[in-house]
């Protein structure tokens, strides 16, 4: 039964780049529908578990779980179809389309794994099919991007793109949605309102979220429970309020 699994469950997961190590057996569980915060200084390893996670990296050791099914035995082309979607930390948007141009692209990455190559050779969306151009809509509505739609992503705030990539990664309706820095380079309204718009993905659209983020307030705000990293390795994991007084939480983020 789906129901008593974890989501996403990361057991011993090391990872080598040459003499280093990014990872150092981390494990930890994400359970269905809840909102995961990773957070740790700078090099702790939360991009690498990430890149894991999306399959751009392979871990030297260890055991990566999404809905039972170990990752390393899902094709790497198909993650966004089979419920993993994610945002980076540098945003990863086609700058020259329009925001309803990659919303769709994201639409499609989840039935045709050819659309992109198609894309190209197709005058405009005229051709793309009415379910995902109603889905790519919502999406727009959802993340009060409607009155940008057709406006070129270049030419927009950078709080806006940002927006565009969450509608983009949501395109594909993932299970598990893998936010990195998501607050970074935003102002203050922005902020509040990113607050809001993680709870919604969880509460309204039922999706699970991992979330890095060097914004405690934030972090600290939405999350059901926090894991640590330091150095490749998981210092403290718990609820907001334990692992914000976990000693070697502090000490990390006092560099001592
Ligand atoms: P974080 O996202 O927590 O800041 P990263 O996961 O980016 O940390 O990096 C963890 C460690 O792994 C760092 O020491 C970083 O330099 C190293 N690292 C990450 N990716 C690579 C890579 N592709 N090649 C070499 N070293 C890497
Ligand atoms: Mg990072």
């Amino acid at each position: 039964d789906r129901g008593d699994k974890p989501l996403l469950h990361i057991e011993g997961v090391t990872v080598r780049f040459g003499g280093i190590v990014a990872l150092d057996g981390v494990s930890f569980d994400v359970a269905r529908g809840q909102i995961c915060g990773l957070i740790g200084p700078n090099g702790a390893g939360k991009s690498t578990l990430f890149n894991c996670l999306s399959r751009l990296y392979t871990f030297s050791s260890g055991r990566i779980e999404f809905e039972g099914q170990p990752l390393a035995s899902l094709p790497r082309h198909k993650m966004a179809g089979l419920g993993i979607g994610r945002t980076f930390q540098n945003l990863a948007l086609f700058r020259t389309m329009t925001v309803l141009e990659n919303v769709l692209i994201g639409c499609h990455s989840k039935h045709h794994a050819g659309f992109l190559r198609n894309a190209f050779r197709l005058p405009g969306v005229a051709r793309v099919e009415a379910d995902a151009l109603a889905r790519a809509h919502e999406l727009i509505a959802f993340l009060e991007l409607g009155p940008v739609a057709d406006r070129t992503v270049a030419d927009l705030p950078f709080g806006t793109q940002k927006r565009v990539e969450l509608a983009r990664a949501l395109a594909s309706e993932p299970q598990l949605l893998l936010l990195d820095e998501p607050a970074c380079g935003l102002n203050h309204e922005e902020l509040e309102s990113l607050g809001t718009l993680i709870l919604d993905i969880r509460n309204r659209r039922k999706v699970t979220v991992l979330l890095v983020e060097h914004h405690m307030s934030l972090v600290m705000g939405v999350s059901d429970k926090v894991v640590a990293l330091n150095f490749g390795k998981k210092i403290a994991e718990g609820t907001p309020a334990e692992v914000r007084r976990h000693p070697e939480v502090i000490r990390a983020y006092l560099g001592e």
